[in-house]
């Protein structure tokens, strides 16, 4: 069916890895299309921009040759602010580029036209479209890592805010002195119920002889405290990283209620590394704490789902941006044209 469909990359630019992905999609419908390939490559540690550009572009050619079809744009997910506009990406806390043309420097390595987006906010568009949130008209979506990331979604579109930063959920603050957040503030969900705080939790208990499957996985190397090693301790045993889960998840509950009082959507997708590996346990205690917090009534009328295209949300959301900014940018004619 998608043999004649315009392919388009999303690339997913990690502080770690790059995720490319070609998408075959179908000029007549909405939806992600055919995934005809993935490829993950390493984020260069240099911070040197052009290392950047140069291991993107490696991995988008690289998509493209196990697709085997010209390709019609690229969509490039940044973890970080950015002009959309301009194709500027603005600052990235852990890569060092900052008032940087990725999305010319890029275009001039690729020959393709290239479309920035928030890397946040491609992996709720991604939901949307193709994935755990599809015909949702008002949702919500939290991602779940070293930190936590949102996006929102009112009257079926991604509410970006006056500026753009719209959905920083994981920057609401819970507990007015708290533990300290990335953000330099106290008592964020993200100091709270990151993996990263979860990592710090674990880590001392495995230090005080309390978690020895999470000692045995993952030492007392704080780096090596990844979803994995939590799986690992989980299914060793350990009760005590047990209650570190149930712990964040509470957290995350009372999140969950400050987002749907605010809200009212249709649904909350929560997706990550985290929720991948042990979403089932983390959730359960996550609804519980919302369900208790919630305004009367409000309860019934949300659904709580886990991510549907995992590593993929973020890549599909930023080739369907990708395709949607490239159609919108084509004189009325050739988009009439290219949609029959
Ligand atoms: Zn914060």
């Amino acid at each position: 069916m998608a043999s004649d469909s315009p392919v388009f990359i999303g690339v997913d630019l990690g502080a770690t890895k790059i995720v490319a992905a070609a998408l075959a999609m179908d000029p007549g419908k909405e939806g992600v299309g055919e995934v005809l390939s993935q490829v993950k490559g390493k984020t260069p540690r240099t911070a040197k921009a052009k290392d950047i550009v140069a291991a993107i572009a490696e991995a988008a050619k690289s998509a493209l040759a196990s697709a085997g079809k010209p390709c019609a744009g690229l969509g490039i997910a940044i973890p970080g602010p950015l002009d959309r506009a301009k194709g500027l990406v603005r600052y990235t806390p852990n890569l060092g580029l900052e008032n940087y043309p990725l999305a010319q420097e890029l275009s001039a390595a690729l020959g393709m036209p290239v479309v920035l987006e928030n890397d946040v906010q491609a992996g709720v568009l991604g939901e949307l479209v193709g994935g755990a949130l599809r015909g949702c008209r008002n949702a919500v979506g939290v991602f779940i890592g070293t930190g936590i990331g949102g996006g929102i979604v009112i009257n079926g579109e991604l509410y970006r805010g006056s500026t753009g930063s719209a959905g920083e959920v994981g920057h609401m603050i819970l507990m007015e002195g708290g533990p300290v957040c990335g953000c330099g503030n106290y008592g964020c969900l993200e100091a709270l119920a990151s993996r990263t705080a979860m990592a710090k939790d674990a880590l001392a208990l495995a230090a005080s002889g309390k978690a020895p499957a999470m000692l045995d996985a993952a030492g007392t190397d704080f780096r090596k405290y990844r979803s994995s090693a939590f799986e690992e301790a989980l299914e060793g045993g350990d009760e005590a990283v047990g209650g570190v889960v149930d712990r964040a998840g509470f957290w995350l509950g009372v999140g969950l209620a400050n987002i749907v009082n605010l809200l009212n959507p249709e649904a909350v997708v929560v997706g990550g590394g985290v929720t991948a590996r042990f979403g089932k346990r983390l959730l359960k205690a996550a609804r519980a704490s919302m369900e208790d917090r919630l305004m009367t009534g409000l309860a019934a009328t949300v659904r709580i789902v886990q991510s549907e295209l995992g590593d993929l949300a973020v890549p599909t959301g930023a080739a369907i941006a990708a395709r949607r900014d490239l159609e919108a940018r084509r004189p009325a004619g050739a988009k009439e044209k290219s949609a029959r």
